[in-house]
């Protein structure tokens, strides 16, 4: 069995506040942290493959997908459906594996109100500055000038949700914001009620305390 059930941590943030970098580091960080791979009717980007970034799908597929209650969450971000299959999340908690989710505030709201609502771990991201927020998008140059317009139009209606989050980190400093995030992520897993076993423990301790006091 394992020690502890897995995490859902989910980690929400407009375009360009840092989020991408940082679930990367934070894999670093913890290795066996399960990345989960959503499956998207967008097309893939140049360097993007099928079943790492995402699964990339058709709209016939990903509503069959739905229809088969295959998808934890979904939702519509940037005219193109998102949703997270629920198999390998269900797996990895299972086996006290913590999963990562990058998504937005919709998929958020659906995973804390789903039955594993109470294994999620919610943050946010917040950029320091609008200005920020846009030199970072156009710095990435993946996207054009329009899609950089909509994407700053979508992060003011993103960040109107942060106060549904159990914790908002600004991205300042990304080492800094790194460290904020291990430490919650290391407080969160000694929860008494995620750590399996604990009325064994404590009850061989009082055995033994019984036994040494019998002495
Ligand atoms: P992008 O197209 O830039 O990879 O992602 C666009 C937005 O969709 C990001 O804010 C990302 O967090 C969100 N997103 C990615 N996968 C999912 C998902 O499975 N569900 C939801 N609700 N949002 C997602």
């Amino acid at each position: 069995m394992a020690a502890r059930r897995g995490l859902l941590i989910i980690l929400s943030s407009p375009s360009g506040a840092g989020k991408s970098s940082l679930a990367r580091a934070i894999r670093e960080w913890d290795p066996t942290i399960q990345f989960s791979v959503s499956a998207t009717t967008r097309p893939a980007r140049e360097g993007e493959a099928d079943g790492r970034e995402y699964h990339f799908r058709s709209h016939d597929e990903f509503n069959a997908m739905v229809k088969n209650g295959e998808m934890l969450e979904y939702a519509t971000v940037f005219e193109n459906l998102y949703g997270t299959p629920i198999s390998p999340v269900e797996a990895a908690i299972s086996a006290g594996k913590d999963v990562l989710f990058d998504i937005d505030w919709q998929g958020g709201q659906q995973i804390r109100d789903s039955e594993l609502g109470m294994d999620a771990v919610s943050v946010f991201l917040l950029p320091p500055s609008i200005e920020e927020l846009q030199n970072r998008l156009q710095k990435r140059a993946q996207d054009d000038d329009e899609t950089i317009k909509r994407r700053m139009q979508k992060s003011s209606a993103e960040i109107s949700h942060w106060a549904e989050y159990d914790y908002v980190l600004v991205n300042n400093d990304f080492d800094a914001t790194l460290g904020q995030l291990c430490a919650i992520l290391t407080a969160e897993r000694q929860r008494r009620t995620r750590q399996l076993g604990l009325s064994e423990l404590v009850r061989d301790l009082n055995t033994e305390f019984e036994a040494r006091a019998a002495k």
